[in-house]
C-alpha cells in the first residue's frame, strides 16, 4: 500500500481514507439521511484499507468524540465571552451554556465522524511505524 502524501489533517477534514487520501471514508457525503451517517464502505476503493479493522474497532471514538466536544465548548466560551460577556451576576452563563450545548448537539454527527477518521488515522500510523520497525 502506498502511503498518502497529503498532510494527516488535510484528510481528517476532508474525512479521506487515512492510508491513500483519495476516497471517501463514508457512503455518503452529506451527514442526511442522519440514519446512515456513519455508513462507511467496507475497504477503501483505491487502496482496499479495511474500514473497520475489528469488531468493535470504533467503541474508542467516544473518547475522541468528548475530546472534540470538550474543544467546542471551550472555543464557545472564548467567542460568547469576547462578543456577550459571561457574568456570575445575571443569566448569562445559563445562556452561554444553553448556546454551547444546542451547538454542540448541533455539530455531533460531524463531531461523530470526525471521531472515526481521528481514530482510523491514529491507528493506520502506529501500524505504519510497527511495520518500518
Ligand atoms: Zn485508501
Amino acid at each position: 500500500m502506498k502511503s498518502s502524501s497529503r498532510p494527516i489533517l488535510l484528510n481528517i477534514f476532508k474525512m479521506r481514507c487515512p492510508e491513500c487520501g483519495k476516497s471517501n471514508m463514508f457512503i455518503n457525503k452529506s451527514i442526511f439521511p442522519l440514519n446512515h451517517v456513519l455508513d462507511m464502505p467496507e475497504h477503501c476503493k483505491e487502496c482496499g484499507l479495511k474500514m473497520e479493522p475489528e469488531t468493535g474497532f470504533y467503541f474508542g471514538t467516544g473518547y475522541v468524540s468528548y475530546a472534540l466536544s470538550l474543544i467546542l465548548f471551550f472555543i464557545n466560551l472564548v467567542w460568547y465571552w469576547l462578543i456577550f460577556g459571561i457574568h456570575i451576576s445575571d443569566n448569562s452563563i445559563l445562556y452561554y451554556l444553553v448556546t454551547s450545548i444546542s451547538i454542540v448537539i448541533f455539530c455531533q454527527p460531524w463531531i461523530m465522524r470526525i471521531s472515526r477518521v481521528i481514530y482510523l488515522s491514529i491507528y493506520v500510523n502506529i501500524k505504519r511505524k510497527k511495520n518500518q520497525q
